[in-house]
């Protein structure tokens, strides 16, 4: 499997707990970025022929990449396609529409081009949190968005929510949620809020001005997971619940170490043994590409034995698939028969076969269960 994702890093307005390298407006930049990243795409093309012909599945991400106009959206779809996409060929097609920019012009540039999966990203149905962490829709136009995707024929829609926000109870959440899975989706993700200090929020969290109980998370994590699956969705990914055939293959594929392309600034690829990531920062990332593209600008992070090793684990484990001890073995280690039998008699893992998975609270301490792991490798 081969991913592309397409890094589009503008949005109307910076929420309040975003920590991405994101660009508030201005419009008229969107014109000079689609033709850099035009530029970004040729230059991989020359030095990796035939790599972009293969690519399985799409995902255009963000930022918002529905701030894109009908048109840009277009020239961005030409772009892909004249590098070589085979747009209406893919496994899967993503784009993440953000509320109020779901109209019915771009959805219709968009499932043209070969879009198959649109990811809504609501956060909350409550108006109050939605205000308290500065999202700019209302629970209203969430909604709206949501249905026009909807009805949309053919096209599988996945719609997030966070919680443990500023100020949220867990029944508000539930609440939520159950609004949610009313509507007829394949797919829900759900999110914990992590408060980056450099954030707006982070400061008025440090100033006192607002609270967040992070005592609630689990509560909140494990009464959520118990909603989503009386209502048939199956946890595939920590954060990610599917009916069944509605998992995402483009993220399928990162857990799985699969490779990926990616462009834009700050986008990360795995291609050929090496994870590595262009400039994050706009003005570095115009400069990087001006200059041609020289590999010399690139952050790059080969992948020797230990890192793919930690990665296995890692991405592995997060997964209801599980870490499957064969591919440990094959990488020449184990993991001391202690550590299992501690984990498992603790109930944080289970056998699955000759996988190991995550079992009831292992979800919500999955960083420790990992680290510990790995720190225990024979
Ligand atoms: S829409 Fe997403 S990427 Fe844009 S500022 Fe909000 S959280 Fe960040």
């Amino acid at each position: 499997m081969l991913g592309l994702y397409i890094h589009i890093p503008f949005c109307e307005k910076i929420c309040d707990y975003c920590d991405f390298f994101t660009i508030q407006g201005p419009n008229r930049l969107h014109g000079e970025y689609l033709d850099l990243l035009s530029r970004e795409i040729s230059a991989f093309s020359e030095r990796h022929p035939g790599a972009i012909q293969q690519v399985d599945t799409l995902y255009l991400g963000g930022g918002t990449p529905s701030i894109l106009s009908p048109e840009e959206l277009s020239r961005l779809f030409s772009i892909l396609g004249e590098a070589g996409v085979p747009l209406l060929h893919l496994k899967e097609s993503t784009m993440e529409f953000n509320p109020e920019s779901t109209d019915a012009e771009r959805l219709a540039v968009a499932v043209e081009n070969g879009i198959t999966r649109a990811s809504i990203g609501l956060q909350s149905l409550r108006p109050e949190l939605l205000q308290a962490v500065g999202r700019r829709h209302t629970p209203e136009s969430g909604l709206a968005a949501l249905e026009r995707l909807l009805s949309q024929p053919g096209l599988r829609v996945t719609a997030d929510l966070m919680f443990d926000l500023p100020g949220q109870t867990a029944p508000q959440f539930l609440e939520d949620l159950d609004s949610l899975s009313a509507y007829p989706l394949g797919h829900i993700s759900f999110y914990g809020l992590k408060v980056d200090p450099r954030t707006r929020l982070g400061h008025r969290l440090e100033k006192g001005l607002v609270q967040v109980d992070e005592d609630l998370y689990g509560d909140m994590y494990r009464e959520g997971v118990r909603l989503l699956e009386s209502r048939g969705f199956e946890r595939y990914e920590v954060s990610n619940f599917a009916r069944p055939g509605e998992e995402s293959l483009h993220n399928l594929n990162y857990w799985r170490r699969g490779q990926y392309l990616a462009f834009g600034p700050s986008a990360h690829a795995f291609f050929e043994g090496v994870r590595f990531h262009a400039p994050d920062r706009y003005p570095e990332w115009r400069r990087y590409v001006e200059a041609g593209c020289p590999d010399s600008l690139l952050a790059k992070d080969p992948i020797g034995h230990d890192e793919a090793v930690a990665e296995l684990i890692q991405l592995s484990l997060r997964t209801k698939y599980g870490l499957d001890i064969e591919a440990l073995r094959q990488a020449r280690v184990s993991i001391s028969d202690k550590t299992i039998s501690k984990w498992i008699g603790c109930g944080f893992l289970k056998w699955q076969g000759s996988r190991l998975v995550l079992h009831g609270d292992g979800w919500l301490f999955m960083d420790t269960v990992v680290a510990d792991i790995y720190s225990n490798l024979e």
